[in-house]
C-alpha cells in the first residue's frame, strides 16, 4: 500500500483543506523522528500534530492526557473518523483494558490514550516494550508545572518516557505558555532538544465584550441569551454556589435549558449536567470556575461573566473556552462596584503571606484596568501576555463603539472629598447618598447632612456616581478597607487629583452598555428564511444521528460543517465530499442522511412558492 502523506490524511481522514499555522512543520518534525514542543491556543488545532503523524509513522501513538472523562468522546470521535483509537484508564474495566492491551500489541491501533499514572505503571512500561510505538504525546504539558494550577505529580515522572524509549519521538502540547512555565516542562520533560513552535495567543474569533453592572445584569444576560445565542450551548461563570444556583433557577424558569455546576453539587449530579452539556445541542451551564477543566466541547458559542474574574490569565482561559471551532463566538461581562468591593476584601482577609497578596492585588489592577479601557481589547489583552498587535482588533466592544469620556476631574473631587469628611469609613452607598443630598436617618445621626459635599453631587445621579467611585477604586486613587466594612479610604495617589494638578479623563457611563444594539449575532448567521430552516433542519437530523450512535452531536459533524451545507446545498455524494468537516469515513456513513434532509428542503421550498 502506498504510504499516505499528510496532506493526503488531512483531506481523505478529516475532510480538511488546509493545514492551520504551524501544523504542517509539527507534523513533518515528528514524521521525521523529531521532538517538539507546541504551545497553541485552544482551537488552534493542536490534535492534528499528533494524530496525524500518528498515522504516518508505523507503530502505535500513546498520548497521556490527565482528561479521563474526555476520553471515552475523543476516541470515540476519532473512530468516527475512521482512526484506529482506543483508551485505557480506570474507567474501563479488566477484560475491555485487556482487549485494548492486545490490539496494541497486534499493532492494531493508530492512537492510544493513556491516564498518566496508568502509564507510569511497570506492567504498562513493560507492554510498551513489546508493542511498535510511533511517537508519545503529552497534552496538557503544563501540569508538570508545580506553580501552575493544575499540576499532577504523575507528570513528574514522565520524564522516563525519553530515558526508556530514546528513539521514539516526543511531542508536549499546551495552550498554557508564559515563560516559566514553558521553561519548566522543557527540563522537567527533558525537551532540550525538542523544536518550539510557538503560536500567538490570539482568539480571534473570540467578541470580547465588558460593560457595567448597574443592578439589571440578570435582565441583560437574559435579553443577551435570547437575542443573540438562542438555542446555542454556552457557559455562564458566577462568583459564588449560591449565585449559580438563584441564576440558574432564574433562567430555568424562564424556558431556557440551563444546568448549575458548583464543587457543592453532589459528584453525580455535577457528572450529569457536564455530559449533558457536552453531548446534547444548545445547554447552557451557569457555574463556579469549579467548571471548564478540559472542557473541549468545539461549539460553545459564548461564555458570560456576571462577576470579575481575579485576573486577565483567568479571563483569558475561562473566555478560551468559547469558540473552539474557530467560529464566532462571544466573550460577554458584566461588572460592577461591588465585584471589585468583594474580590480586594476577599484578598486583604486572606490568609497569604504579604508578598502573595502583593501579586495578587497586581494582578486584579490588570483586570480591573482592562475593563476600563477606552482602547482596544485585544491589544491590551495580548500585550499583557507579551504578544503584539498592530492594529485594533475590529471585534471587541470599544473596538465597535468606541466608548465615550469625559473629563471627571471635578467630580472627582468632589467624591473624594466626601470620602475625607465623612472620615474614610463608609462605603460607596452612603456616599452617594451624601453627595446627592438624601434624607436618611443614618446621614442625619452622624451629622453628615451639615458637611460641604452634602448634597453637592446632583448634577450626576446615583449610578453615575458609582461608576465614577468604581473608577477612582480601579484606578488606586480610593483603597477598599480592610477590616472588611467596605468603606473606602484615601490613598496617597489621589493628591496630585484632589489638589488639582491633573485632570481625570474617564470612560462614561454606557447608556445601554456597550452591548450591540440588539441585532442578532448568532455563529452562523443566515438571514434567508430557508436557510435558517435548513440549518435548524440539520441539526436536528444531526441530533437523531448523534443519539442512534450514543455521541455528542458535535462528533457527527461541527456547526461549521453544518453552516458550509447550508451555503452550498450539495446535491450529490461527490458535492458532499467537498464541504469541509466531510472526510471519506464521515462521506459514506452519514453522507446520505443529510443530503436527503437537504433535499427535501429543496422540494419543500419549491411547493412553497
Ligand atoms: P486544541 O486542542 O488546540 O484546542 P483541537 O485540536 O481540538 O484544538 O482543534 C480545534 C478544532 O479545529 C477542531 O474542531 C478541529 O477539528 C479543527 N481543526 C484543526 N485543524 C484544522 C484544519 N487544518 N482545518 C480545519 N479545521 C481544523
Ligand atoms: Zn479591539
Amino acid at each position: 500500500m502506498e504510504q499516505p502523506t499528510p496532506a493526503g490524511i488531512l483531506k481523505t481522514v478529516f475532510g480538511y483543506d488546509e493545514f492551520r499555522p504551524h501544523q504542517r512543520e509539527i507534523i513533518e518534525r515528528l514524521v521525521g523522528g523529531g521532538d517538539a514542543l507546541v504551545l497553541m491556543p485552544t482551537g488552534g488545532g493542536k490534535s492534528l500534530c499528533y494524530q496525524i503523524p500518528a498515522m504516518v509513522r508505523p507503530g502505535t501513538g500513546i498520548v497521556v492526557s490527565p482528561l479521563i472523562a474526555l476520553m471515552q468522546d475523543q476516541v470515540e470521535a476519532l473512530r468516527q473518523l475512521g482512526i484506529r483509537a482506543a483508551f485505557l484508564n480506570s474507567m474501563l474495566d479488566q477484560q475491555a483494558a485487556w482487549e485494548v492491551e492486545q490490539a496494541l500489541l497486534a499493532g492494531d491501533l493508530d492512537l492510544l490514550y493513556v491516564a498518566p499514572e496508568r502509564l507510569m505503571m511497570p506492567r504498562m512500561l513493560e507492554l510498551l516494550d513489546q508493542a511498535e510505538i510511533a511517537l508519545f504525546a503529552i497534552d496538557e504539558a503544563h501540569c508538570v508545572s508545580q506553580w501552575g494550577h493544575d499540576f499532577r505529580p504523575e507528570y513528574i515522572q514522565l520524564s522516563v518516557l525519553h530515558e526508556r524509549f530514546p528513539a521514539i519521538p516526543r511531542i508536549a502540547l499546551t495552550a498554557t505558555a508564559d515563560g516559566p512555565t514553558r521553561r519548566e516542562i522543557v527540563e522537567r520533560l527533558d525537551l532540550a532538544k525538542a523544536e518550539q513552535f510557538i503560536s500567538g495567543f490570539d482568539r480571534p474569533n473570540i467578541r470580547y465584550r465588558i460593560a457595567e453592572n448597574t443592578g439589571n445584569a440578570r435582565d441583560r444576560l437574559l435579553r443577551f441569551l435570547r437575542q443573540e445565542h438562542d438555542g446555542e450551548a454556552g457557559i455562564v461563570y458566577c462568583l459564588t454556589r449560591k449565585k449559580v444556583d438563584q441564576t440558574a433557577e432564574w433562567l430555568q424558569g424562564k424556558g431556557l435549558v440551563v444546568l448549575p455546576y458548583h464543587a457543592g453539587l453532589p459528584a453525580e449530579v455535577r457528572e450529569v449536567n457536564q455530559q449533558r452539556f457536552l453531548r446534547e445541542d444548545g445547554v447552557i451551564i451557569v457555574a463556579t470556575i469549579a467548571f471548564g477543566m478540559g472542557i473541549d466541547k468545539p461549539d460553545v458559542r459564548f461564555v458570560a461573566h456576571l462577576n470579575l474574574p481575579k485576573s486577565l490569565e483567568a479571563y483569558y482561559q475561562e473566555t478560551g473556552r468559547a469558540g473552539r471551532d474557530g467560529a464566532s463566538a462571544d466573550a460577554w461581562m458584566l461588572y460592577g462596584l461591588s465585584d471589585v468591593i468583594m474580590l480586594r476584601q476577599m484578598q486583604a482577609s486572606s490568609e497569604a503571606g504579604e508578598e502573595h497578596k502583593r501579586v495578587e492585588r497586581h494582578k486584579l489592577d490588570a483586570m480591573l484596568g482592562f475593563c476600563e479601557l477606552t482602547t482596544c481589547r485585544r491589544q491590551a489583552l495580548l500585550r499583557y501576555f507579551g504578544d503584539e498587535l498592530e492594529q485594533p482588533c475590529g471585534n471587541c466592544d470599544t473596538c465597535l463603539e468606541a466608548p465615550e469620556t469625559w473629563d471627571a476631574t471635578v467630580p472627582a473631587q468632589m467624591a473624594l472629598s466626601c470620602v475625607h469628611r465623612t472620615g474614610q469609613r463608609f462605603g460607596v452607598n452612603y456616599l452617594v447618598g451624601v453627595l446627592l443630598g438624601k434624607e436618611d436617618e443614618r446621614i442625619q445621626r452622624f451629622g453628615h447632612d451639615r458637611i460641604p459635599t452634602y448634597g453637592i453631587g446632583t448634577d450626576l445621579d446615583q449610578n453615575e456616581w458609582r461608576n465614577l467611585y468604581r473608577q477612582l477604586i480601579a484606578r488606586g486613587l480610593l483603597a477598599v478597607d480592610i477590616e472588611g466594612y467596605g468603606g473606602l479610604q484615601l490613598t496617597e495617589a489621589c493628591r496630585p487629583v484632589l489638589r488639582g494638578d491633573v485632570t481625570l479623563q474617564l470612560r462614561k457611563l454606557a447608556k445601554r452598555a456597550a452591548v450591540r444594539k440588539s441585532r442578532s449575532r448568532k455563529a452562523t448567521q443566515f438571514s434567508e428564511p430557508a436557510d435558517i430552516e435548513l440549518f435548524d433542519r440539520l441539526r436536528e437530523r444531526r441530533l437523531e444521528l448523534s443519539k442512534e450512535q450514543g455521541v455528542p452531536a458535535y462528533v457527527i459533524f461541527h456547526d461549521a460543517t453544518l453552516a458550509e451545507m447550508v451555503e452550498r446545498r450539495p446535491a450529490s455524494i461527490q458535492q458532499m465530499a467537498e464541504i469541509s468537516g466531510v472526510g471519506e469515513r464521515k462521506l459514506s456513513a452519514y453522507g446520505e442522511a443529510f443530503l436527503d434532509t437537504i433535499a427535501a428542503g429543496h422540494d419543500r421550498g419549491h411547493q412553497d412558492r
